[in-house]
């Protein structure tokens, strides 16, 4: 396998590199140093997958002259992107996302249906943000997508268009949607990562709405084995839910932090952010079925482990 990781300075594009590598794949990485998490982290991370070997280009995709990258890869996992629901909402912010996560991945699959000729597999990271507010929980790939947020409707539209290119260019493309993700590296704007260091460090946590809201956390671990379970087995044209098909409440949560940190939350409720869906839970039989794919980390062990690694988790061991 020669694989193209986009994003790989990022949470999860890192993870994946490192997993690939592990695997015995060249690897090679592109990264614009861009969105939340901090610049030097980002750097960190790629000068340590160039340490393990994987080829580094630091770079915008709507930038890079990617033919040369391009030009033997069979497998490509386009991660990069501007990620975050709530920063999507911010006035003149949408230009940023539409030239990151839409432009950027059409000029990806511009230069793919021309200069990849040995492809296998493009997966793209979407998202559960496509489904908006499901009517139905377990959410089947099947079921309708209505993202309710800005962040969302250009995870769709990037969805789309690699399905577009996809059927004009006969390439392999498989769609996997992630649901929220956590775990070491975990981005700073994320609610674990915030809420560890605030339970650490004893300040208060801004929590959105009243805390009951659930979500299908996944362990990045899972995440990563997920996609490449995708770009291997996955089949061209599908979509497919990379999750646990469990759920946890953001109250549970705190719950589970308060007793492996020792200390209270300090926990003060706003009113519900825009474009936060109540409920996620996906269904993720077709992943099982098709890939051989299901999640092995369950919350409890998976939190252990992002607080063991994170800054406040060494402060407060
Ligand atoms: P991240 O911000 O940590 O990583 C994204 C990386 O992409 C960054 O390092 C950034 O520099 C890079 N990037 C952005 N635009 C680029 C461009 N135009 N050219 C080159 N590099 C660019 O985010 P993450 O949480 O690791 O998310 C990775 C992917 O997974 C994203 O596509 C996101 O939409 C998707 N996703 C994440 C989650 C989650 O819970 N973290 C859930 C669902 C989907």
């Amino acid at each position: 396998m020669i694989a193209l990781v986009t994003g790989a300075g990022g949470f999860i594009g890192s993870h994946l590199a490192e997993l690939l590598l592990q695997l015995g794949a060249h690897v090679r990485c592109i990264d614009a140093l861009i969105g939340p998490s901090a610049r030097r982290d980002q750097q960190a991370r790629l000068d340590e997958l160039q340490d393990r070997g994987a080829l580094v280009i630091r770079g915008n995709l709507n930038e890079l002259d990617l033919s040369e990258a391009l030009s033997d890869v069979t497998h490509i996992f386009h991660l990069a992107a501007l990620p975050g629901v709530q920063p999507s909402w911010q006035r003149h912010n949408f230009a940023h996302y539409a030239s990151n996560n839409m432009v950027a991945t059409t000029r990806l699959l511009e230069a793919v249906a021309t200069s990849c000729p040995q492809l296998i597999k493009f997966v793209f990271a979407s998202s559960s943000s496509v489904y908006g507010t499901s009517a139905k929980l377990p959410t089947a790939e099947t079921d309708p997508t209505r993202p309710i947020s800005p962040y969302g409707i250009t995870k769709l539209a990037g969805e789309q268009l690699c399905q577009a290119f996809g059927k004009a260019s006969d390439l392999p493309i498989v769609i996997a949607r992630l649901f929220t993700v956590y775990g070491p590296r975990q981005r700073p704007d994320m609610a674990f990562s915030r809420f560890i260091d605030a339970v650490a460090t004893g300040q208060a946590i801004h929590m959105n709405g009243d805390g009951t809201q659930t979500r299908d956390f996944t362990f990045v671990a899972d995440t990563v084995r997920g996609l490449v379970a995708a770009g291997i087995s996955g089949r061209p044209g599908q979509t497919y839910n990379i999750a646990t098909g469990t759920s946890t409440s953001l109250l549970e949560v705190l719950t589970v932090l308060e007793m492996k940190l020792g200390r209270p939350a300090n926990v003060t409720l706003s009113p519900c952010a825009k474009g936060d869906p109540v409920a996620t839970l996906a269904d993720t039989s077709l992943a099982t079925h098709e890939l051989g794919f299901s999640a092995e980390c369950g919350i409890e062990e998976g939190l252990d482990r992002q607080i063991a690694l994170s800054s406040s988790g060494a402060i407060v061991s």
